[in-house]
């Protein structure tokens, strides 16, 4: 008899275990009971196409009439239109970038269609359906027969290893299956009501009714969310137990001197942050705790004010930034806010004063050599840098804190490699401007404390933002030109963004995500930026600014920008994050539709800084009610960052929020969805809790401490670790 752990192999035969290897990773007969069905049809639900309308979930069983592919108008891509018949009624189903699929569905064939009826140009659909082709030459009634009165599982299937094929395979496995015991604990299980873990598995691919299917799943979806909370409990359990140097604020210091000196008044979101930063500081364990905050919130004055306070108690603080551009922005703001403060040694300069040091990989080597020795000898109080700062020659004297900055261009590895610099365990503060979702923040940075600044500070206006559709009205590009040379001529400044550094190449790594093909007329900062200075903004003073610059170019051309020396600014997605140049009241986003909604939002945060409102034109090609433009739209429509994450979580396949791959999270993480499952995330917390307060490493619970163990080994929860 089988159980979970043996080998695929040795319960069905050897070519087919190879080929669900090859298609799915699947080796053991557990990896084929998780392999789950997306849903299930059922004969007896057949519907009449005549008979359907918009909105229905429907499964039919039709003949394919005749199938065409065509191109996407004005993008590269292409439509697969196959249109089926009962004999009665017809309907067409579309696939988007799939032409491959006309081979599986040949006229003639017949199937089972699954979905939901949409309604495009005045005609029904399904979009992307599910289907079960009848295998060649098997008879209908026969084949569909065998599914009579049993639901059919729809598995995530290829065309060598399809869905009824693997709905064999699993029932050969189910059969040879022994008893096995449940990791879940009994108490727990019990309470929710729950199958067991045999029961689940088995119900969920062979279900007597949807219900049961529904409880399994619901089971299983659990055991995901709990799995993953019991091990961010114990981490921070973990962290709770090292000791750090505890760094309390003291009086008359440089912190005190500092804030007598800042040129504005701290709002009370600021002021509460503050607050709790200062606690967690003054406690001998490390502060893990990550800061978000609408873009112009103000974090970056909060994490200078903690690292002040590391200086004050005679440590360091050392700040990540993801780019150069950043990082000299930093030591550019930095400095203007300490003033003398940070001119320590200087002849004259106050005794409270400290240095600020700047390490980056493209420096000079002089440079470089200073900027470590003053890193070695505690010299400058504040260390800022890109990932150079992790290289192994960066050696502090006594490293207190480390701040991110955009934290979701790091990982926790990156995290971790500055923390090993540090004596004892520093205090880490992330800062993130693209808003959490509380249930993603509980999943995903479920180690980590959270702050929240909400308001922006006094006297900021809101940003405008349009949707320019050149599809249906060329002329409105045109506007968006004179648009930015009105701002010019009332004195202020503009950015134009491009999703590309030169025609050919890609910046963006969304685009990817979004079309997964390349398109060639997408608008290129090399060819925009010569073209608006002879054409539509000619007179004006435009630079470019994109990433195989070298960082001095890009540096000195922040500089002019921030100085009003350059008036627009044509750059790639380097100015997303963090960019802050008051004056810059108008931003152009070309293709705008290659951008996902944060991003997007980020971007247009770099205008409307200063007391004059912003103005953001968001320039597409795409047609009116394809999802690209609806995604524009909402961005137009709210400046609600939060509102706007839940829409981008919506769209992106969940494995990229938990930061899946491949053999790792996806494999823990297959049913739980973070915006879906909000109570049952919460639910699984409060239990975690509860197991782990009763039994801090596991003890009293082996099998379960086994499974948190695989999950922890094979999981990198880092949503974070893509750039
Ligand atoms: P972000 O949260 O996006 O990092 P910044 O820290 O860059 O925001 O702040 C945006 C701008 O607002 C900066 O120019 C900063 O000096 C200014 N600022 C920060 N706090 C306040 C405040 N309380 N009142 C007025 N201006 C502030
Ligand atoms: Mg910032």
């Amino acid at each position: 008899m089988a159980n979970l752990e043996t080998r695929l192999c040795d319960v069905i035969g050897d070519r087919t275990s190879k080929v669900l290897a090859d298609a799915f990773g699947i080796t053991s007969v557990g990896d084929l009971m998780r392999h789950y069905p997306r849903r299930y049809m059922l004969r007896g639900e057949l519907s009449n196409i005549a008979e359907l309308n918009e909105g229905d979930e429907v499964t039919i069983l039709a003949q394919v009439h005749s199938s065409a592919t065509r191109p996407i108008r004005g993008r590269k891509g292409s439509i697969l239109e196959v249109i089926v018949t009962d004999g009665q009624g017809k309907i067409s189903l579309t696939f988007f970038n799939q032409a491959w699929r006309e081979k599986e569905l040949k006229v003639g064939s017949q199937g089972l269609f699954a979905g939901k009826i949409g309604v495009f140009n005045g005609k029904r659909q399904l979009a992307h359906p599910d289907y079960e082709m009848v295998p060649d030459g098997a008879d209908v009634d026969s084949a569909v027969d065998g599914f009579a009165g049993k639901y059919l599982p729809v598995y995530p299937a290829t065309a060598k290893m399809p869905s009824w094929k693997i709905s064999k395979c699993v029932d050969m496995a189910i059969a040879s299956l022994d008893e096995f015991s449940d990791y879940l604990p009994e108490q727990i299980r019990s309470a929710h009501n729950y199958p067991s873990l045999a029961q689940a598995l088995i119900a969920l691919h062979t279900p007597s009714d949807l219900e049961q299917a529904q409880v399994a799943r619901e089971r299983l979806t659990f055991d995901e969310a709990f799995l993953l909370q019991l091990m961010l409990v114990m981490r921070r359990n973990e962290l709770k137990k090292l000791t750090s140097i505890s760094r309390k604020t003291i009086k008359g210091g440089l912190l005190e001197a500092f804030d007598a000196m800042l040129p504005f008044t701290l709002t009370n979101g600021q002021l509460e942050v503050i607050a709790e930063i200062e606690g967690d500081l003054a406690q001998p364990h490390p502060m893990h705790r990550l800061l978000q905050g609408e873009v112009g919130s103000g974090k970056t004055v909060v994490a200078l004010r903690a690292m002040l306070a590391v200086v004050d108690s005679a440590g360091q603080a050392a700040l990540l930034a993801p780019t150069e551009v950043l990082a000299a922005q930093h030591l550019r703001t930095f400095e203007k806010l300490l003033g003398e403060l940070a001119q320590a040694g200087r002849l004259g300069s106050s005794n409270k004063a400290t240095r600020i040091t700047l390490i980056t990989g493209s420096q000079s080597g002089p440079a470089r050599k200073e900027a470590l020795a003053l890193a070695a000898s505690g010299g400058a109080g504040i260390i800022i840098g890109t990932h150079a700062l992790l290289g192994e020659k960066v050696v502090f004297n006594d490293l207190g804190l480390i701040v991110v900055d955009e934290q979701h261009r790091f990982g926790v590895e990156q995290r971790d490699a500055l923390k090993v610099k540090a004596v004892k365990p520093p205090h880490l503060l992330v800062m993130t401007a693209t808003p959490i979702p509380r249930t993603v923040a509980m999943t995903v940075f479920g180690d980590l404390d959270l702050s929240t600044l909400r308001e922006l500070p006094l006297g900021r206006q809101p940003i405008t933002t349009h949707v320019v559709a050149v599809l249906e009205k060329p002329a409105y590009l045109e506007r968006a030109w004179e648009r930015i040379r009105e701002e010019v001529a009332a004195g202020h400044q503009a950015y134009v963004v491009a999703p590309r550094i030169e025609t050919g190449s890609d910046e963006s790594a969304d685009i990817d995500f979004l079309f997964g093909q390349d398109s060639p007329d997408i608008a290129s900062v090399t060819e925009l930026a010569p073209r608006l200075a002879k054409g539509a903004l000619k007179g004006l003073r435009v630079a470019e600014l994109h990433g195989r610059q070298s960082s001095d170019v890009k540096d000195s051309t922040m500089r002019a920008f921030a100085a009003g020396e350059i008036d627009v600014l044509v750059s790639t997605t380097v100015i997303e994050v963090g960019v802050d140049v008051a004056n810059a009241t108008v931003m152009v986003i070309m293709d705008a539709d290659r951008f996902g909604v944060s991003q997007l939002h980020q971007l247009r945060g770099r205008v409307g800084r200063g007391s004059s409102g912003g103005l953001c034109l968001l320039v597409t090609g795409a047609p009116v009610e394809t999802p690209a433009r609806v995604r524009l739209d909402a961005v137009a429509a709210t400046l609600d960052g939060f509102e706007l994450a839940r829409i981008d979580l919506e769209q992106r396949r969940e494995g990229d929020v938990l930061g899946a791959n491949q053999s790792g999270t996806r494999s823990h993480l297959r049913l739980l969805r973070v915006l879906r499952d909000e109570s049952m995330i919460e639910a699984a917390r409060a239990d975690a809790e509860g197991v782990i307060a009763a039994s801090p490493d596991l003890a009293g619970y082996p099998a379960l401490a086994g499974e948190v163990a695989l999950m922890a080994r094979d999981t990198a929860i880092d949503y974070l670790d893509k750039g």
